[in-house]
């Protein structure tokens, strides 16, 4: 039998999560966000199973767009962070994929590399979240350099991203969707073209910053949007459930220790299960003492310190577990989100972290 320790990846959920995107903005196109390989899920078969499905696809750098291209996904392909060398344009151009265009130096770079066929750019504003984007001083003169250029498609996207979607509290997406919102109306080369705002968070709660196109990308994979609860919580579907297997039990008596440095320190009697998963398959490495894991339907404390290959849990009120039992690190019955609050990070980094040495098991249903 194969190593237990597995991601199971719904692919029909994926896709009925992207479903879900359609129908809360309704009158945009939604690009499907599957950067990082696609959010952990892996990026070619989540590709192939979404193509039929989806308006676009999104990722962060060309290589990602060009492995899409070589395994003959022909959809349209957006590249969040551009090119930043005349090489790379050359080969977007070659492989008929969007850029986002986020700096200066990337404007100079299209403007003095010729290209043998327009290409489709997506303009980007920094309206607030300093990181990417184009200033709101310099973005009139960029807009009126690009359309000018013989090889640039006319039909620009003018876009931004949200700093602070995923906080319902916050009045920072309203600031920056004013700044967006002015700047084109300011604009008359910008009144026909198209827009895009929304990442998964403001698609599910900013009814005015959905426009031509919304960005989805976490809300595919089906975790919790928000800090706060949300009635999306429930609509969406968890497509990954990251699974492993119970491989030693034994029993401590008060006082003794488990794993590493002796972290955790039995306050009574204890059944201690040890399970074959660790860091190198990107399980937390800074999981705390108690961050659950679930088995036999309920919900254990992890115990001690998270070795490479493997952790251990806390049994002795679920007396029943033994050697061979399955347990769910996260997924179905246990959120990447509280697990990542035990670990002092966030679902997204819990799903993108899962590593190559965990096999991908995909079921389409
Ligand atoms: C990653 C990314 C998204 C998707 O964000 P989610 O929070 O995963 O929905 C959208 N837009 C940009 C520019 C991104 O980098």
């Amino acid at each position: 039998m194969s190593r237990q320790t597995q991601a199971i990846i719904h692919l029909d959920k994926i896709k009925q999560n992207y479903q879900l995107a359609n129908q809360w903005a309704p009158r945009s196109k939604n690009i499907a966000i599957i950067k990082a390989d696609a959010y952990g899920h892996g990026l070619l078969k989540v590709a192939d199973y979404l193509q039929p499905h989806v308006a676009a696809f999104g990722v962060a750098i060309i290589d990602e767009a060009l492995a899409l291209r070589q395994a003959g996904i022909s959809k349209n392909i957006l590249v969040l962070q551009g090119v930043n060398e005349a090489e790379e344009l050359q080969s977007a151009s070659e492989a008929n994929l969007w850029l986002s265009i986020h700096h200066p130096s990337q404007v100079e770079l299209i403007l003095r590399t010729e290209l043998k066929k327009p290409i489709k750019l997506w303009l980007k504003l920094d309206s607030g979240m300093h990181r990417l984007g184009i200033s709101p001083q310099q973005y009139p003169k960029a807009i009126d350099d690009l359309l000018a250029c013989a090889w640039v498609d006319p039909a620009l996207v003018l876009s931004t991203h949200f700093s602070c979607a995923g906080d319902l509290r916050s009045s920072i997406s309203a600031q920056q969707l004013d700044v967006f919102n002015q700047l084109i109306a300011s604009q008359v080369s910008c009144q026909n073209l198209e827009r895009s705002l929304a990442n998964s968070a403001a698609l599910a709660s900013i009814p005015e910053s959905h426009a031509d196109w919304n960005r989805p990308g976490i809300m595919l994979y089906g975790l919790p949007l928000f800090e706060q609860s949300h009635a999306s919580d429930k609509a969406l579907q968890a497509s990954m459930t990251f699974n492993t297997q119970v491989i030693a039990v034994r029993q401590l008596k008060k006082g003794e220790c488990v794993g590493y440095s002796r972290r955790w320190q039995a306050q009574r009697e204890s059944r201690i299960a040890t399970l074959a998963v660790g860091y190198a398959d990107g399980y937390p490495r800074q999981a705390k003492d108690g961050t659950p894991v679930y088995i036999r339907g309920k919900l254990a404390p992890l115990v001690g310190h998270v070795s490479m290959d493997l952790i251990s849990i806390d049994v002795t009120d679920i007396p029943q577990v033994q050697i061979g039992d399955k347990a769910e690190l996260w997924g179905e019955h246990l959120s990447a989100n509280r697990v990542a609050e035990y670990a002092d990070t966030i679902g997204y980094d819990l799903i993108t972290g899962v590593s190559q040495r965990v096999k991908r098991i995909y079921i389409k249903e």
